[in-house]
C-alpha cells in the first residue's frame, strides 16, 4: 500500500457532501495520523477540521492511503470497522482451521460442516453432533462460513 500525504488542496479535492472518502475505486482507504493512529474517514476529517476556538487537532490525520490486504482494524477514535480491500490472508477459510486455532482441545478434531439447503450439520470425527436449520440457505461464502462458525463453537462450549 502506498500513502499520500494529506494536504489542504487533497481534503479540497476530496471532501463531497461534507465527507471525507472511505473508499478510492472501491478499495478501503485508511487515514492514518502523524503520530501512527489509524481513522475513519469520519474521525479523520474532525482531526482535520479546527474546534470551536479555531485550534487545530493535536495528532490530525496526515496520510491516506489503500489498507488492501490483512485484519479488521479499528478506528482509534470512534471503533468503526475498517476492513482490508482483499480480507485476511491468514483468516481461516473452514470452520475446522477455525476450530483448530482458536478452540483449545480442539486442535486434532476432524470437523466436517456438511449443508442440507438451510440445514447445517456439524461431524466430529465422524460422529454427527449437531443440526441446525436456519430457516434459509447462506448466500454468500462468508455467511456460510460464519454460520459453520457460529455452530462448531456453541457446540464445543456448550455441547448439542
Ligand atoms: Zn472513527
Amino acid at each position: 500500500m502506498t500513502y499520500i500525504e494529506i494536504t489542504k488542496e487533497w481534503v479540497a479535492e476530496n471532501l463531497y457532501n461534507g465527507t471525507l472518502p472511505v473508499h478510492a475505486h472501491s478499495y478501503t482507504l485508511l487515514y492514518v495520523t502523524g503520530k501512527g493512529d489509524e481513522l475513519c474517514a469520519c474521525c479523520a476529517l474532525e482531526t482535520l477540521t479546527p474546534d470551536e476556538d479555531g485550534d487545530l487537532h493535536e495528532d490530525p490525520a496526515k496520510y491516506v492511503g489503500t489498507y488492501d490486504e490483512g485484519p479488521v482494524l479499528y478506528c482509534e477514535n470512534c471503533n468503526a470497522e475498517i476492513v482490508s480491500s482483499y480480507g485476511d490472508p491468514d483468516e481461516p477459510k473452514t470452520a475446522e482451521a477455525w476450530a483448530h486455532q482458536n478452540i483449545e482441545g480442539a486442535e486434532s478434531d476432524t470437523i466436517e460442516c456438511v449443508w442440507d439447503d438451510s440445514e447445517l450439520t456439524i461431524i466430529v470425527n465422524d460422529e454427527e453432533v449437531k443440526t441446525t436449520d436456519y430457516g434459509s440457505a447462506p448466500d454468500s461464502d462468508s455467511l456460510r462460513l460464519s454460520r459453520e462458525i457460529d455452530a462448531v463453537n456453541y457446540w464445543y462450549a456448550y455441547g448439542n
